[in-house]
């Protein structure tokens, strides 16, 4: 038999987080999102309401055991009132628990608590400018020194960039090539060398999206997470869990969307009738409310694989190409559901609509995720 239920618990969770995330979050969205500030109100509303913790240990003051599909449940939810502090519990989820897993005690110790209270929240740089879907080809390099290592090179694209207290940053040993001899650095970025800088996109402006410059920055021994040379491979093990949150992040903004065409569709009227009469509007709104549960199905499905301890890399890069593009759609046919007022900033459509685009990129386009799922599929053949 197979069940497509939450447990009580994670249903109670839900419907807490729903009437926070309409009531709350929802009536402000549009203010913040217009705002290149990080929203430190309404990240410390979801510290108190747990949603930094999940899974995370308890020592550190998280829910405990992993618990993926709750994880996203949270961000599918809280997207429904806003995309931009839904990224929360997925960003700290994949810093910390890195540092939880993988961090030397003393340093998750001192980080990893405050990660779960909301005091600060943290990076996660890989990108540079001449390595992004190709990320084993960065250049970044962490030289080795008596007691540590100096960092040199460039990272962009960074989420956190303009307000993170700490970054992982994903640099080489030199003379290394290929995803061999990249490790992961925690570095805090009030260190001597580092620089950073903003770099406003088309949306997600609170997540603070900029540049991380190092010059010689000195890595103590204790802030290698994971082990030397094989940082690649813990970080892709990472993005398993980030790609289908991730999904569900998008799915979650897309859902309001559809649910505002359809009251819009029976309010607005036009030729004598409400125009949720006209099939040119219903069934758009159908097919895409038939697309929003396919693709949500998928995520939660390669999160419980991921809570149950079976490969699910195949999965999870389903669950990011597939739903961002399925996201941005519907709300597309929501504001065009909606006529000139979709278009306008009087309603929330559009910001929704820059503020999802961005998963079209982030975490991997969808034709690198594609390229996973083929190397799945037929080997590594597929990847050449
Ligand atoms: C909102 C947002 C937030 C981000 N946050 C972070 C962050 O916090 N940390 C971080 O490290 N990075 C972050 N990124 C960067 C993101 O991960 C990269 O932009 C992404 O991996 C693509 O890399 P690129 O921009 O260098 O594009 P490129 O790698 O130059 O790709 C350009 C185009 O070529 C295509 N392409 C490349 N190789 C292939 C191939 N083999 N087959 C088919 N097509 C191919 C790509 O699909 C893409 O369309 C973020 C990006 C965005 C938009």
């Amino acid at each position: 038999m197979i069940s497509f239920e939450f447990t009580r618990e994670q249903e109670d969770f839900r419907r807490e987080l729903r009437r926070f995330a309409e009531s709350e979050l929802a009536p402000k969205y549009t203010e913040r999102a217009a705002k290149a500030e990080f929203s430190w109100e309404a990240h410390r509303q979801l510290a108190e309401l747990g949603v930094l913790g999940i899974g995370l240990p308890e020592k550190y003051g998280g829910t405990g055991e992993a618990d993926p599909v709750s994880l996203g449940i949270a961000t599918e939810t809280l997207a429904y009132g806003d995309v931009n502090v839904a990224a929360a519990p997925v960003q700290v989820g994949l810093v910390a628990a890195q540092l939880a897993v993988q961090g030397q005690p003393g340093v998750a110790q001192t980080y990893v608590p405050r990660l779960i209270a909301g005091e600060i929240v943290a990076a996660i740089a890989v990108t540079e400018p001449s390595a992004g879907s190709d990320a084993s080809s960065l250049r970044c390099q962490a030289r080795p020194v008596p007691g540590g290592w100096k960092l040199t090179g460039e990272k962009i694209a960074i989420t956190h960039a303009t307000t993170a207290e700490i970054a992982l940053v994903y640099a080489r040993r030199p003379g290394s090539q290929g995803h061999r001899g990249i490790s992961c650095y925690l570095v805090p970025l009030g260190t001597e060398g580092v620089t950073r800088g903003a770099m406003p996109g088309m949306g997600c402006l609170p997540l603070g999206w900029g540049t991380l410059s190092f010059t010689d920055v000195f890595i103590p021994d204790d802030h290698l997470v994971g082990e030397e040379g094989l940082g690649f491979a813990g970080a892709m093990h990472h993005f398993d869990f980030s790609r289908p949150a991730l999904g569900l992040l998008c799915l979650g903004a897309a859902q309001a969307s559809i649910d505002e065409a359809a009251a819009w569709a029976s309010e607005r009227e036009a030729f004598g009738r409400p125009i949720a009469a006209f099939q040119g509007v219903s069934f758009p709104l159908a097919e895409h409310a038939t697309y929003l549960e396919a693709a949500r199905w998928l995520c939660y499905r390669s999160l419980w694989m991921r809570q149950t301890g079976r490969q699910h890399t195949d999965l999870a890069a389903m669950s990011k190409w597939w739903p961002p593009q399925v996201a941005k759609e519907a709300i597309e046919t929501a504001w065009v559901t909606h006529g000139n007022l979709g278009y306008s900033t009087e309603l929330p459509l559009q910001q929704r609509y820059r503020d999802v685009a961005g998963y079209l990129v982030a975490d991997g386009t969808a034709a690198i995720q594609k390229r996973i799922i083929a190397t799945t599929m037929l080997g590594r053949a597929a990847a050449r």
